[in-house]
């Protein structure tokens, strides 16, 4: 049985979630060194809107001795792991441990297999530049049914949705901001007591606890507000109050 914390969209709900899994015996691993059939659970979160949400997660996973593998896309509208701030929230999740991973947007891509290799390899080039360190695995950003489940690499590197990370042992995701497909608990693999992966995007999980859509408004004023400062630092006529 749950209680109310371990169903609760806050850091303080990923918090009791944990904890939950360490008590069915679980502990943490990564996506290269986990058993299949034990208890172990891999850490996943795909940074789809906010770098630095990633990084409040991040910092409440080292107060829990855990770590995950943080996947950042390279080219969103939503955020720019290149600006100032975007770079200095990656170097932070590497300086707590964390695995930094592509979330490649394959469609962005001509949906051919050559293509988006190629195209994966570009990007990972671009990443290892930003953060200096090797970047080892990829995972999807909202992945056509075509790429899930395969045994391909992308750009030399395994992904996210492969087959053994994927059906040869338990998946379970937070996306929309729900346990769509049940709770991790509930998972047939948490109950066989078997691998899972487990991902969690942090803008669904940071700042107070609120339905998606009141976090997605949340989120857009704080981006507006960002870009608020952006162009009164950057023009003039903008500090001035003129938008003609
Ligand atoms: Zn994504």
């Amino acid at each position: 049985m749950q209680n109310n914390a371990t169903n609760e969209f806050s850091l303080a709900g990923y918090r009791a979630l944990l904890a939950g899994l360490f008590e069915r015996g679980y502990s943490a691993r990564d996506f290269s060194n986990y058993d299949a059939e034990s208890s172990h659970f891999i850490l996943r979160h795909d940074i789809d809107m906010s770098i630095s949400a990633a990084c409040e997660v991040a910092a409440l996973e080292r107060d829990i001795g855990v770590t995950s593998t943080d996947f950042v896309l390279l080219r969103s509208e939503q955020y720019s792991p290149f600006s100032e701030s975007g770079r200095a929230e990656l170097i932070e999740l590497v300086e707590l441990g964390h695995e930094v991973g592509l979330h490649l947007d394959a469609s962005l891509y001509d949906d051919d297999a050559a293509a988006l290799d190629e195209a994966a390899a570009w990007e990972c080039d671009l990443l290892e530049r930003l953060i200096d360190r090797p970047v080892r695995i990829i995972s999807l950003h909202r992945p056509a049914q075509s790429l899930i489940n395969t045994q391909n690499t992308l750009g030399g590197r395994p992904h996210t949705y492969q087959r053994r990370y994927f059906s040869d042992i338990g998946y379970c995701s937070d996306s929309r901001g729900a346990w769509g497909h049940g709770h991790p608990y509930e998972h047939q693999a948490v109950r066989n007591k078997s691998a899972l992966q487990l991902l969690t995007h942090p803008i669904w999980w940071t700042g107070e606890a609120a339905s998606p859509t009141v976090r997605l408004d949340r989120y857009l004023r704080g981006r507006h507000e960002t870009l608020g400062h952006a162009l009164a630092d950057n023009c003039s006529i903008f500090e001035n109050g003129g938008m003609a």
